[in-house]
């Protein structure tokens, strides 16, 4: 079994006796049971898997974490209750005071608030590094450096790093590399296996995102391949009193196996609009890794699989992308641009089946106009499910009102 959503889809589960169906049970709990003293001291201290209190897994979640190492090829997994909570973990567990952190410049922005607010707070500093730059990431690197942390593309300017260059950086270094693995989702690329045998040491999803698919359940993973590094992930989150609600992961082993299907569906969706709005007079820029002068696109071609002889939906891609408007038009203008979208949605978070806008502000985004990215007012799309004919209209006419005023 070769394709990963027939993988996902037959992966085992034992069914209780005499009752065997598609969808696993949902198992919840605080008190699990043992047999006797001896059994209760013998899992105590025991350091093989086992049940034994419900806020660290039953046999809903450990089925969930098991997929998710299916989907990222990973071998360990701990979830947490959303993408943000997974990214704090790791931070947690790999740092202390005295270490430094290094960020991409265009990291998740509440990456960059944890650590600008509790790292701090920690006496964990950290620094941000150009992203489309492993030159600058390894001038950056010091003997307190602990953690780099990537994000292949980054969020909003979307920059496609050289995401093995940095890895093999951070190899070279002995530094743990943690990769945010949102955008991926485990289907554009495989995070542990980057060619060359490199792979990053940590990867983060917002199951939030695609595998819940809904825009109605918040949740995160930490996958390794290191089964030390697991247990030390796993520690934190006991000792922080993190877990996750057995109804929410069973919407999302329900949403799991067609994962795979939407993320396709929502990428030639984003792509053909792309598409359309690198047409479009008003705007200037169309920021998506699979569209030829989107920042890093050589690398996205690389790593994903986009190949100008095999067509413009050669390749894997999330249904993210971003324009920029052409400076003569002012923010205000712009906001009413997307005040005037109708089936686009004002909302954060993506993944689900409604297509969402949202207009950035890049002063309060990052230091500098970034390397790549014209300058202007930047708005970001989410693609969700709905019909490529009735989003392009969508777009159509909110610019033709747009352009009438401006
Ligand atoms: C949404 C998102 C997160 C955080 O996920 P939540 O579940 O909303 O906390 C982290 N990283 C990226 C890139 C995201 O898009």
């Amino acid at each position: 079994m070769s394709d990963l959503s027939t993988r996902l889809i037959h992966h085992p589960y034992r069914p209780p006796e005499g009752f065997d169906a598609p969808q696993a049970g949902v198992f919840r709990a605080s008190t699990i049971f043992f047999s006797s003293v001896a059994a209760m001291r013998e899992r105590y201290s025991s350091k093989t898997p086992g049940y034994s209190y419900g806020l660290h897994g039953t046999p809903t979640s450990h089925l969930l974490e098991a997929r998710l190492c299916e989907l990222e090829g990973g071998t360990q997994c701990l979830l947490a209750p959303s993408g943000l909570a997974a990214i704090a973990l790791v931070n947690l567990c790999l740092l202390k005071s005295g270490d430094e952190v290094l960020l991409p410049d265009n990291v998740y922005g509440p990456s960059k608030a944890l650590a600008e607010g509790e790292l701090a707070k920690m006496g964990v500093t950290h620094r941000l590094y150009d992203a489309s730059s492993t030159q600058d990431l390894a001038g950056k690197m010091s003997p307190k450096t602990a953690l780099v942390w990537a994000e292949a593309p980054g969020s909003v300017t979307m920059e496609f790093p050289d995401l093995p260059d940095i890895v093999r950086l951070c190899r070279s270094r002995g530094v743990v590399c943690a990769l945010d693995n949102t955008w991926g989702a485990g289907l554009a690329f495989a995070p542990f296996d980057l060619g060359d045998g490199l792979g990053v040491d940590v990867s983060v999803h917002a199951l939030t995102k695609y595998p819940s698919g809904g825009g109605d359940v918040l949740m995160g993973s930490v996958i390794t391949r290191d089964p030390a590094l697991h247990n030390r992930l796993q520690m934190v989150r006991r000792r922080l009193g993190i877990g996750v609600g057995m109804n929410d992961v069973e919407t999302v082993l329900r949403s799991l196996p067609s994962t795979a299907l939407r993320y396709r569906a929502h990428d030639v969706c984003a792509r053909a609009l792309a598409r359309w709005c690198a047409g479009r007079p008003e705007i200037v820029q169309v920021l998506h890794p699979a569209l030829a002068g989107s920042p890093g696109h050589a690398h996205w071609q690389a790593l994903c699989g986009g190949s100008a002889n095999e067509g413009p939906d050669s390749g894997a891609a999330a249904g993210l992308f971003s324009v920029i408007f052409d400076p003569r038009y002012s923010q205000g203008q712009v906001d009413a641009f997307c005040d005037g979208l109708k089936l686009f949605r004002l909302g954060y978070s993506w993944g689900g089946p409604v297509s969402l806008v949202v207009p950035y502000e890049m002063r309060s985004m990052r230091e500098a106009q970034p390397a790549g990215v014209r300058a202007g007012a930047i708005v970001r799309f989410s693609i969700g499910l709905e019909h490529v004919d009735d989003l392009r209209a969508d777009l159509a006419q909110a610019m033709s009102a747009f352009s009438a005023q401006a």
